[in-house]
């Protein structure tokens, strides 16, 4: 067998194989619920309300199902008839230019992704999260959400796509490291300036007004050696009831940002041991490091790429007559995911045992059990999985499940 067919079935067996393991793990976490409400959540979750949960889960894990079998069926025929080539070809009798070429090639399949996934995202919008109360998005709402995706895509995108492409024609074998250096700015300056630049397209945020809450979480904050200038609210009721709260940026742009829905759902206490659980990632440099395992994960791949770019083989698995970048890109992209799947399996270790720390953190500047009962509203108001299987939970989860949580927070109530 040539070395491009044989790549053209790897690739068909990476894709069947991620695909089946994904399913596996979603039957083992379907089957795992429990009969009756944990004893321990039954404040939060009556009866009736742990019934509606195993409802919400079990529409979901079949939209998960249909929507996932449909993405890779859609795939496997455009593999097998080679549609990335076909679309090239298409591409290049319109434009032959080294940029615009790919640009073009990226573009349409970005686009007609975006219009394949539409059906299925109105539908868990306006159809399962509305169902279940959750959803406040208007049609509105949602068609610009669409179009501010799209053209922060096209425009976000296409730059980088464009400097990586450029390195690739002028810098030759170490054109790798120019990319990485390039991707690694942009990562920074994007996490530096998500609030300020990209968030305020999406929602709006005011600063927390004076009052009593202020007052109380600047007394925290300040218990935890931590100057907070920036505690915003956003408008998460825009589009759901579920709350959050996140910490983004650093230096002068770091803030808090608080969901409005956040607020509605939890008392004073609550908050300020919310807010002294995302102060404790800034402290214990939680995001510090997250970003540079970021910067290597992105560096590992892209030496590889810089490794195999020029193997025809790869363009040619997904029919190319010839080698060209773009397509090779696609294959590439393919072929590297069991490994950034490894990568990321790493990473949601690592962000389990940051949770922990940050929840211990919180634990000693805001009341470990205001804690414990903000994280049971949370999660019961979001309906979430009480019960997750453990195999979901180490290959999916990126915090521990809530049980888990009230368990370590024990400790510290006790002490
Ligand atoms: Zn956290």
């Amino acid at each position: 067998m040539q070395i491009h067919t044989t790549l053209f079935y790897v690739i068909i067996a990476i894709l069947l194989i991620d695909a089946i393991w994904g399913w596996i793990l979603e039957e083992l976490n379907r089957k795992s619920r429990g009969l009756k409400v944990p004893e321990r959540l039954s404040d939060v979750y009556s009866q009736e309300k742990f019934e509606e949960q195993k409802q919400y889960r079990k529409v979901n894990h079949r939209f998960e199902k249909i929507s996932s079998t449909f993405s890779l069926v859609v795939l496997l025929i455009f593999l097998w008839f080679h549609g990335f080539a076909w679309v090239d070809g298409l591409v290049q009798s319109i434009s032959d230019h080294w940029l615009l070429r790919p640009l073009f090639f990226f573009g349409i399949i970005g686009l007609a992704s975006m219009i394949m996934g539409l059906p299925f995202s109105l539908y868990q919008t306006f159809v399962i999260e509305e169902k279940f109360g959750f959803n406040k998005s208007t049609l509105k709402t949602f068609v610009f959400d669409q179009i501010k995706g799209l053209l922060l895509g096209a425009v976000i995108g296409g730059l980088l796509l464009s400097l990586i492409i450029w390195f690739y024609e002028f810098a030759g074998q170490w054109f790798w490291l120019y990319a990485w250096v390039g991707l690694s700015l942009f990562m920074i300056f994007f996490s530096k300036f998500y609030t300020t630049l990209i968030l305020p397209l999406f929602n709006k945020q005011t600063p927390l007004e004076e009052g009593e809450l202020r007052t109380a979480i600047e007394k925290m904050s300040q218990r935890a050696g931590f100057t907070l200038d920036n505690v915003y609210v956003m408008d998460g009721s825009k589009r759901s009831t579920k709350a959050n709260a996140f910490f983004s940026g650093f230096g002068k742009n770091k803030r808090i940002v608080l969901f409005d829905t956040l607020i509605n759902d939890l008392d004073t206490n609550e908050i300020v041991a919310v807010l002294a659980h995302e102060i404790g990632h800034f402290r214990l440099k939680h995001i510090v490091w997250s970003t540079v395992l970021g910067l290597l994960q992105t560096g590992v791949m892209l030496f590889l790429l810089g490794w195999f770019v020029n193997e025809p083989a790869l363009s040619e698995a997904l029919g190319a007559s010839k080698p060209v970048f773009h397509i090779g890109l696609i294959g590439f992209g393919i072929l590297y995911s069991p490994v950034s799947s490894l990568s990321g399996l790493g990473m949601t270790i690592f962000s389990r045992r940051n949770e922990y720390q940050a929840d211990a953190f919180a634990a000693k500047y805001a009341r470990p059990e205001a804690l414990q009962t903000a994280l049971k509203k949370i999660s019961a108001n979001a309906l979430s999985n009480p019960t997750p299987h453990p195999w979901y939970v180490f290959f999916n989860y990126s915090h521990p499940p809530l049980l888990k949580r009230l368990e370590a927070l024990d400790m510290k109530v006790l002490k």
